[in-house]
C-alpha cells in the first residue's frame, strides 16, 4: 500500500498551490469588497479563469473525459488532493471550473445528455461560459426522501409542462446561470422509484420565477441558494435528460464523485483552520502563557490533526474504490465520508474560532465563512442522519449473511 501521491499529482498540486498563492490569495480582500458592494461575478473572475485555463488548470475534476481523450483525465484519487487545495478559499474552485453544482451537472450531462443537449449545455459549461443549478429540494415536503418530491413534469404534445416550488437551489442567483436541471414526477402512478425524471430548463423560460436568495445562517452567498417557483413552465420534450422515470438512477450516478469533491474541499478548509489556530496559539499569551501552553488548546490542536488525518484517509480510500470498483460498490464508503467530514470541518473550524477569540467571528479571518459552509454541508446532498441510516442498513444486511458466526466469541455462562 502506497500512501504517497504520484509525480503527476505532485506536479499538479505544486502548480495549483503556486497559482493560488500568486493570483487568488492577493485578491481575497477585493473579492469580499466587491461581493459586499453587490458586484457579482467579481470584476477579475473571467481573467483568472482564462489564466487558469491557459496554464492547464481547468476541468480537472472530470475523470470521464478519459474516454473521449485518453491520457487527459484524472482519476478521482488523483483529483481529490487538488480539490483539497481549492477548498482553502471558498470561491477558488470556480476559477478552475471545478465548483459545485456545475461539476455534478457536467458529469450528469456527460453521462446522459443527447448530442444536441451536449452541444447546447455541456460545451458552454466545460468552457466556463455559463453556470447551472440542480433543483430537487422542495419546501413543502421532507426532501431528504426524494420519493416525496411533488413537482410535476407533465407531457403535453411535443412539450413538457412543469409546476412546482423548489428551494435552496445553489447557483441560481449567479448572473451567468442559464440552466436549471429540475427533478420532478413524470408519472406519479409508476413504481416508487420510477416516478421521477430530470429535465433541462433554461432559466429564462417564461414561468420560472426566482423568488429569493435564501441566506444560510444569515450568510449571504452571491451565487445563491434560491427559492424558485415553476408555473406552467413549458419546454420541448427533447429537454428530458435520459429516459422518463430514470430520475433516481441519474441522481445516484451524479452523487459519488461529487461527494469526494465536497469532502476534500472540506478537508482543505479544516486544514487551513488548523494552521491558523496553531499559529495564533503561538502568538498570543493569556494568563502568563502562550495559548498552546494551556492544555486545552494543545488538545484542540492534537485532536484536530488526528481527525483531519482520519477523514482524509477515508476519503482517499473512497476515491480509490470509486476508481477501481465503481460508485455502486463504494456506496457505504461514500455515505461514511458524507456523514463524517462536514462534522470534522465544523469541529475544527469551531476550535480555531475559539482560539482566535472574538476575531474568529469577525470577517477578518475566513473561519466564520468556513464554519458556516461546513454546517450547511451537513444538509446539502442529504442530512447526516440519512447517511448514518443507510450505513447501518448495509452493516445489518452484511451481518445477516453470517448471522451467529461471532457467537463463539461470547463467554456467556450456560443457563441451566
Ligand atoms: C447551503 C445549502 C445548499 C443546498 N443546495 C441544494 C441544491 O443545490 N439543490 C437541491 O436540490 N437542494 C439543495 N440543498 C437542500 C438539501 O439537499 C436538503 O436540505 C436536504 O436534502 C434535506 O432535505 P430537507 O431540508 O427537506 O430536510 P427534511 O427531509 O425535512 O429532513 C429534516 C431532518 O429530518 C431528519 N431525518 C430525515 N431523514 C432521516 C432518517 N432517515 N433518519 C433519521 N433522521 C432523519 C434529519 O435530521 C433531517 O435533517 C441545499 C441545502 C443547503 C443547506
Amino acid at each position: 500500500m502506497d500512501f504517497g501521491y504520484t509525480p503527476k499529482v505532485e506536479d499538479l498540486r505544486n502548480r495549483l498551490r503556486n497559482f493560488i498563492d500568486q493570483h487568488i490569495l492577493p485578491r481575497v480582500r477585493q473579492y469580499n469588497d466587491e461581493v459586499n458592494a453587490g458586484m457579482f461575478p467579481v470584476s477579475f473572475m473571467e481573467d483568472l479563469k482564462a489564466l487558469a485555463r491557459s496554464e492547464g488548470l481547468w476541468n480537472l475534476f472530470l475523470p470521464h473525459l478519459e474516454e473521449d481523450a485518453p491520457g487527459t483525465g484524472l482519476t478521482n484519487l488523483e483529483y481529490a488532493p487538488l480539490a483539497e487545495i481549492m477548498g482553502r478559499i471558498s470561491w477558488a474552485s470556480e476559477v478552475f471550473n471545478c465548483n459545485a453544482p456545475d461539476t455534478g451537472n457536467m458529469e450528469l450531462l456527460h453521462m446522459f445528455a443527447t448530442p444536441a443537449q451536449r452541444a447546447q449545455w455541456l460545451e458552454p459549461l466545460l468552457d466556463g461560459r455559463i453556470r447551472s443549478a440542480f433543483a430537487m429540494t422542495e419546501p413543502d415536503v421532507a426532501s431528504s426522501d426524494a420519493t416525496n418530491i411533488t413537482t410535476l413534469i407533465q407531457r403535453d404534445g411535443d412539450d413538457y409542462v412543469i409546476n412546482g416550488r423548489k428551494w435552496f437551489i445553489t447557483n441560481a442567483a449567479h448572473p451567468n446561470c442559464t440552466l436549471l436541471i429540475v427533478m420532478g414526477k413524470t408519472d406519479p402512478d409508476a413504481a416508487t422509484h420510477q416516478q421521477q425524471s430530470m429535465i433541462l430548463v433554461p432559466r429564462d423560460t417564461p414561468g420560472v420565477e426566482v423568488v429569493r436568495n435564501i441566506t444560510v445562517m444569515n450568510h449571504h452567498a452571491p451565487e445563491g441558494h434560491c427559492e424558485i417557483v415553476f408555473r406552467q413552465v413549458r419546454v420541448p420534450a427533447g429537454n428530458l435528460l435520459g429516459e422518463a422515470g430514470s430520475g433516481f438512477q441519474l441522481a445516484q450516478a451524479r452523487l459519488g464523485p461529487g461527494r469526494i469533491h465536497h469532502c476534500m474541499r472540506s478537508i482543505g478548509a479544516a486544514e487551513l483552520a488548523l494552521e491558523l489556530m496553531t499559529e495564533r496559539a503561538q502568538e498570543r499569551q493569556a494568563f502568563g502563557k502562550y495559548l498552546h501552553q494551556h492544555g486545552v488548546v494543545a488538545e484542540w490542536i492534537a485532536k484536530s490533526r488526528i481527525e483531519i488525518e482520519q477523514a482524509r484517509l477515508l476519503v482517499l480510500k473512497t476515491a480509490w474504490m470509486i476508481d477501481k470498483l465503481g460508485a455502486k460498490a463504494a456506496r457505504k464508503e461514500i455515505a461514511m465520508i458524507k456523514a463524517l467530514v462536514p462534522s470534522v470541518h465544523t469541529t475544527v473550524c469551531d476550535r480555531a474560532i475559539q482560539t482566535f477569540g472574538a476575531m474568529g467571528l469577525s470577517p477578518d479571518t475566513p473561519l466564520a465563512d468556513h464554519w458556516t459552509w461546513g454546517r450547511a454541508l451537513r444538509f446539502a446532498d442529504g442530512p447526516d442522519e440519512v447517511h448514518l441510516h443507510s450505513i447501518a442498513n448495509m452493516e445489518i444486511r452484511e451481518s445477516r449473511k453470517t448471522l451467529g458466526a461471532s457467537a463463539a466469541y461470547l463467554t456467556t455462562p450456560q443457563r441451566l
